[in-house]
């Protein structure tokens, strides 16, 4: 549930209905929900099935299909009522915004024409919610596997995927149910098993991989593209690999500091780096430590030591700080823009260190979240990189669990295990 304004649009007109959403709504006396963050009910009286489009929040602009005479936004379905058909509205969140009251007696001058609907119409008597199904695979080498997921109509908002382990994807497909006759599962390439479940209005399909693989996907019409990318791994061995290890901050650069100043970023991420570096020494790793000491590097010149010296990882250390001190607490895992690869890397390594930390799992994020650009040192690093935030150093919580030895060795193992993970070298729960 969420309060928002609701903006209508008909034919370029656009209207501000000040409105308290549910969740919910209903097409077709059907009800669909579409999230915690928007609703509108829409109820149809008299038929004629519109195509119309919803903008809402995070998820971007999805289409939905309206068959509305009578539209209805309001905790309860009878609020605002708008008698006439609409041809298209726009929905948008304003989590700003105070909870205000619908308003009654609104409507909305009826359109010029009733002709385009009426063309419509026979279009849009089957449900427009999509099927998925069956998944079929394009192509199957040693470098991937590629898959194509069909669908009946567009997914109301792109599809979605995250990790539950370092080998298990699951996709989200906004909108669509499955037939579970026609579903079909394959077993090729890369896929062990896929399953689905049906959670509200959203189909997720639960892909278990034979090892950690990168994930691109796209929609086009009539189906989701599916691309399970192997990573480099070589021998799949970390004993082999070259690893940079990058203390962030040093010398005249402190990084953040905590709100009296006695704890600086520079110390503590050279403190992890130091112990980051001598795990992967014991597993055989190369390592090359951008800065041993309390000394200033360009950040450019930081990704540059691991492209000169032909690194497998970049691996950077960091601090966060928020701007109201502890307002935030927990750790994230930094990957550069939509790279599949980082953002694989940056997943194995965080759900280890989930595990040990002991501060919250805020989860991977691409570094585009926080500038444009992203981060500099993954921009410039030419292998798989990550920027890692171990906690905030203005939470008072958070600063004491990071300056702990337990932390510090508890992260510096994980994150070594979470390479290995990602290589194919370990299982998560080994
Ligand atoms: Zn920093």
């Amino acid at each position: 549930m969420m309060i928002g304004s609701c903006r209508l649009s008909q034919r370029g007109k656009k209207v501000r209905i000040p409105a308290t959403m549910t969740s919910t709504l209903r097409m077709k006396r059907k009800l669909l929900c579409l999230g915690p963050w928007m609703a509108i009910a829409a109820a149809a009286q008299s038929y004629h099935p519109l195509p119309a489009e919803v903008s809402c929040g995070h998820s971007g602009r999805s289409r939905i299909y309206a068959s509305c005479a009578e539209l209805a936004c309001g905790s309860d379905s009878s609020a605002v009522q708008v008698g006439v058909d609409v041809l298209a509205f726009v929905l948008q969140t304003d989590p700003q915004r105070s909870v205000a009251a619908p308003q009654e007696g609104f409507s909305l001058e009826p359109p010029p024409t009733r002709e385009p609907y009426d063309k419509f119409a026979p279009v849009w008597r089957t449900p427009p919610m999509p099927v998925a199904g069956p998944i079929v695979v394009q192509s199957q080498a040693p470098g991937g596997t590629k898959l194509s997921i069909r669908l009946s109509a567009p997914l109301l908002s792109g599809p979605r995927y995250r990790r539950l382990d370092a080998s298990t994807l699951e996709i989200s497909l906004p909108g669509a149910r499955w037939l579970p006759n026609e579903f079909e599962a394959p077993k090729a390439g890369y896929v062990e098993e896929v399953r689905a479940e049906q959670g509200g209005s959203e189909l997720r399909l639960i892909f278990r991989l034979s090892r950690p693989m990168g994930v691109q996907m796209g929609e086009s019409p009539g189906e989701v593209h599916l691309s399970l990318i192997k990573p480099a791994v070589g021998d799949g061995r970390l004993a082999s690999k070259i690893v940079v290890v990058d203390a962030g901050h040093g010398g005249s650069d402190p990084g953040a500091r905590s709100p009296d100043g006695s704890v600086r970023e520079k110390d503590l991420t050279l403190s992890i780096a130091t112990l980051i570096s001598d795990r992967l020494t014991t597993e055989g790793a190369t390592v090359i430590l951008t800065r041993k000491s309390d000394v200033r590097i360009a950040l450019k010149e930081r990704s540059e030591i691991a492209n000169r010296n032909g690194a497998d990882f970049f691996l950077s250390v960091h601090i966060n700080s928020s701007q109201v001190p502890g307002k935030s607490t927990g750790g994230i895992t930094f990957y550069h823009a939509q790279d599949p690869i980082g953002r694989l890397l940056a997943d194995c390594i965080q759900a280890e260190i989930a595990k040990v930390s002991k501060l919250p799992n805020m989860g991977t994020w691409s570094d585009t979240r926080i500038y444009d650009s992203g981060f500099a040192v993954l921009r410039y690093a030419t292998m798989p990189a990550v920027l890692i935030e171990m906690g905030f150093i203005n939470h008072a919580g958070d600063r004491a669990r990071m300056l702990t030895k337990d932390f510090q060795t508890a992260v510096a193992s994980a994150i070594v295990k979470g390479l290995r993970v990602y290589l194919g070298d370990a299982k998560p729960q080994e």
